[in-house]
């Protein structure tokens, strides 16, 4: 059977293009609000059942977009009532987005607060040596609406809306941040998902130039950094991306974005025995952070199958986390949910689907 060619799915527009594309067909611009109010107010699966739109509407909008949601291939629950969806796009990848319960995440404290892990990159370029996202490589950037489908579709799936989202799922969002921003936009939208700029993070492993880019857009969304090391020499070690943008520059970059947004950076700093845990690199993280006012997430390192790294022991981290504290930055170490189920950080990696169900690509040699 010939297949049809692909339609552009509805979730990559923002209202603006919808204005654009319903006046290039001699309709007024309210039409265009009536769209998004099916699609995200009503979360409409067919354009025939919108039915204060002109017939003729319909049957052109029918022709010209999608509203297929991304296809769940297998969604996981773990104990502690994390769930993890693996998804399949239109070219058959498979993409995974975490949902994350109440409180599990950093900033916790909020009870009602659902916070999706989003993906941003079908696998990741940056080979951060911890990190199992990488290990099979970079296949594509996620298009806009794979980015807002992943909150779409956990939304229904789950039947919760989401509250909070974190950009920390597989890829590195600023290397797809002109794709980010424009999905930025309609998760934010209160014609789109409505979720408040000031309850999502993007999470980058330090790409300078992009974090000035993204400090001039004029939404107030977070930003936290994968640090991971305090000097250079550690840094490098286990972030080959730190040869590119060494510590002096990505500060730069973070002074520049103190300077525009006002507002707390967050590091991430896993915690792996014997590279980056010394009390001299907390003492130098310390620091750190101290004149930019930024938060330390302390996060002990999750295991990755074929990863020779180790998590130090609870008194290991409980003394790095000290040091941050006496020195006056204010600190957490994160105890993490969905190790049962591979959602945790720096698990999440690049899968395909076989003749005997989803399995994950190894290494590309
Ligand atoms: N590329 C972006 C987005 C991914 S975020 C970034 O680097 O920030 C995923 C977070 O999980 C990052 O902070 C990453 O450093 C962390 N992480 C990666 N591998 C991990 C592991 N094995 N254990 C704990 N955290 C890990």
């Amino acid at each position: 059977m010939a297949s049809l060619a692909r339609l552009p799915s509805a979730f990559g527009l923002t209202l603006e293009d919808w204005i654009e594309w319903v006046e290039a067909r001699g309709q007024s611009r309210f039409r265009a609000k009536q769209i998004v109010e099916w699609i995200y107010g009503r979360r409409a699966k067919s354009w025939d059942g919108m039915t204060n739109l002109p017939q003729a509407l319909r049957a052109e909008l029918e022709t010209a977009f999608s509203l297929d949601r991304l296809a769940v291939v297998r969604a996981t629950g773990s104990l502690d009532a994390t769930r993890k969806f693996l998804f399949r796009l239109h070219d058959g990848r498979l993409v995974e987005t975490v949902k994350i319960p109440a409180n599990a995440h950093f900033d916790g404290g909020r009870s009602d607060r659902v916070t999706l892990c989003v993906s941003s990159q079908v696998g990741c370029a940056y080979d951060c040596k911890f990190c199992a996202s990488g290990l099979a490589g970079f296949t594509r950037n996620l298009e806009v609406e794979e980015i807002v489908g992943q909150v779409v579709a956990a939304e229904e799936e789950s039947g919760e809306a989401a509250s909070n989202l974190v950009f920390m799922g597989m890829g590195e969002p600023l290397a797809n941040l002109s794709r980010l921003t424009k999905a930025i936009a309609i998760l934010n939208a209160p014609w789109g998902l409505d979720i408040g700029a000031r309850h999502m993070t993007v999470s980058t492993s330090g790409l300078a130039p992009q974090i000035e880019r993204l400090a001039e857009l004029p939404v107030q969304i977070r930003l936290a950094i994968s640090l991971h090391g305090a000097s250079d020499e550690v840094r490098e070690r286990i972030m080959p991306v730190n040869r590119k943008y060494p510590l002096a520059r990505l500060f730069e970059a973070l002074e520049v974005w103190r300077e525009r947004k006002k507002q707390r950076i967050t590091f991430e700093y896993i915690l792996i025995e014997g590279v980056n845990d010394s009390p001299e690199q907390a003492a130098l993280l310390a620091r750190r952070a101290k004149p930019l006012d930024a938060k330390v997430n302390l996060i002990p390192y999750n295991v990755v199958e074929g990863l020779p790294w180790v998590r130090p022991s609870e008194a290991r981290q409980e003394s790095f986390l000290q040091i941050l504290r006496r020195a006056g930055v204010v600190a957490t170490l994160r105890r993490e949910k969905g190790h049962d189920i591979a959602a945790a950080c720096g698990q999440l990696r690049l899968q395909e689907e076989t003749a005997e169900g989803v399995a994950v690509v190894r290494r590309k040699e």
